[in-house]
């Protein structure tokens, strides 16, 4: 066995299946948050949650309404809200890269410490440790390891996720190819 130094980032089959879901059934682009535990050196995401969000074909970006809202349940429902350490996103059909906005909503995150993931439809992952506390520091990239193969995209699970989707996702559609200026706004269907 290859002794690797850098920490790795695993998933419980449950976390795991959401995630994939999520990412693989959306329309777009996709995102939420995550709770994890650290176990020596590693880390093990143990629940994959959606929040609100509008979604377009080129951007994703957690509302902070919805964050909020989100937190006032999750703390309603007894979890411990220190265990919601983890930033996912989806990059849909395009490569995985940490872009600007990526870079600017970490640094917007405080609090300790943050994990984030980005994956896309085709299966990839990136995930980083960035640390705010005691001062700011990008650890590095953590080794994503899922607990299997991809789940199946039929069935009761697949079908859960499809309907939270629905619910949970404002998708906005661009009204143009143009790329989006103040005045290119995008023109909200339904
Ligand atoms: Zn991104």
């Amino acid at each position: 066995m290859l002794i690797d130094e850098r920490p790795s980032l695993r998933a419980t089959p449950a976390a795991w299946e959401k995630l994939w879901l999520y990412i693989s059934l959306a329309e777009g682009e996709v995102g939420g948050l995550a709770s994890m535990e650290a176990t020596d050196s590693d880390f093990l995401l143990t629940e994959t949650f959606l929040l609100d969000q509008s979604a377009t074909d080129v951007t994703n970006e957690l509302d902070p309404a919805a964050v909020s809202r989100f937190l006032m349940e999750y703390l309603d429902s007894g979890a411990d809200p220190g265990a919601l350490k983890v930033w996912w996103h989806s990059h849909a059909r395009e490569s995985v890269f940490w872009s600007d906005d990526d870079v600017r909503t970490i640094n917007n995150f405080g609090g300790e410490m943050l994990i984030s993931v980005v994956g896309n439809k085709a299966g990839k992952f990136l995930a980083r440790l960035d640390r705010f506390e005691p001062s700011r520091q990008t650890i590095g990239w953590l080794d994503f390891y899922p607990p299997g193969p991809p789940p199946s995209e039929s069935g009761p699970a697949a079908d859960e996720a499809r309907a939270e989707l629905r619910q949970r996702i404002h998708v906005i559609h661009r009204s143009t190819n143009k790329p989006w200026t103040d005045c290119d706004l995008p023109r909200r269907k339904g």
